[in-house]
């Protein structure tokens, strides 16, 4: 049987400890799934936060995989990757050593309690689509360009590329 998999783009931040080594171990655990293959990771931000404000600093990016998980298996794999590397639920959208969100799941349209796709906040959001834009400008999300809306958001939200620390 040949098998199918399905391209899905993850959006990855963190604001606590060591945030850029704690994104890279969430991708070494994402490309060593044997499910998922790693297409490509973009630049990484470093972006405000948003929602609940008095914390530090997030770095952000989003990565292109190709998957055989189903989405709900993938949500799993996603909060298992946050799990491991000790994402404690305190505040909602407050501090976290690591945050997965799956953001497009091929052209799959899912409305569930747990879990929604395209990821509903996505396209308000720098930190997603500025990096998902470097991916794929031309990629359509909530009727408009990647690119368009990434430049609208950038204008709006705190947003720098990443350049060490
Ligand atoms: P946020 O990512 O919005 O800052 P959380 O990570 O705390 O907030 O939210 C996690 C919850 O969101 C999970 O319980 C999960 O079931 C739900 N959820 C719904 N849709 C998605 C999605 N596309 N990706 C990740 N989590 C999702
Ligand atoms: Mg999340």
């Amino acid at each position: 049987m040949v098998e199918r998999r399905v391209r899905c783009y993850i959006g990855l931040g963190s604001n606590l400890g060591d945030s850029r080594a704690n994104i890279e171990a969430a991708l070494r655990h994402l490309a060593g799934a044997p499910e998922i293959s790693m297409i490509a990771v973009a630049p990484f931000y470093r972006t405000a936060p948003v929602g609940y404000t008095d914390q530090a600093y997030f770095i952000n990016t989003v990565a292109e995989i190709n998957t055989s998980l189903s989405p709900r298996q993938l949500l799993q794999r996603l909060q298992a990757i946050e799990n491991m590397l000790g994402r404690v639920r305190t505040v909602r959208w407050g501090p976290r050593t690591v945050d997965l969100d799956l953001l497009l799941y091929g052209s799959a349209v899912i409305d569930e309690p747990d879990l929604q796709v395209p990821h509903p906040r996505m396209h308000r959001r720098a930190f997603v689509m500025v990096p998902l834009a470097d991916l794929h400008p031309d990629l359509v999300v909530a009727g408009e360009k990647a690119s368009a809306l990434a430049r609208r958001l950038a204008r709006e939200q705190e947003i720098t590329r990443y350049a060490g620390a």
